[in-house]
């Protein structure tokens, strides 16, 4: 069975059987990978958007984290 598998940045569907899919898994493409990279990278000074309380709390307990109540557009785990 071959599933098809969202792209967490663009949200597009793909095939991870593809060559492409396989060598970018979980991302679409190189340019999505660094999209994500890119996130990340900025997430060290903005955690944002459907975080939970708990998950807040912990992270105002470690200095390195920044936690702010909005920000980055986008949802990279955003769940229909
Ligand atoms: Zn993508």
């Amino acid at each position: 069975m071959i599933k098809p598998h969202n792209c967490p940045v663009c949200e597009k569907t793909f095939n991870t059987s593809d060559e492409a899919g396989k060598s970018h898994f979980p991302f679409c493409s190189q340019r999505c990978r660094q999209v994500d990279l890119f996130r990340w990278s900025e997430g060290r000074y903005a955690v944002v958007e459907d975080i939970d309380p708990m998950v807040a709390e912990f992270l105002r307990d470690d200095p390195n984290i920044t936690v702010q109540g909005e920000g980055i557009e986008g949802g990279q785990d955003s769940e229909p």
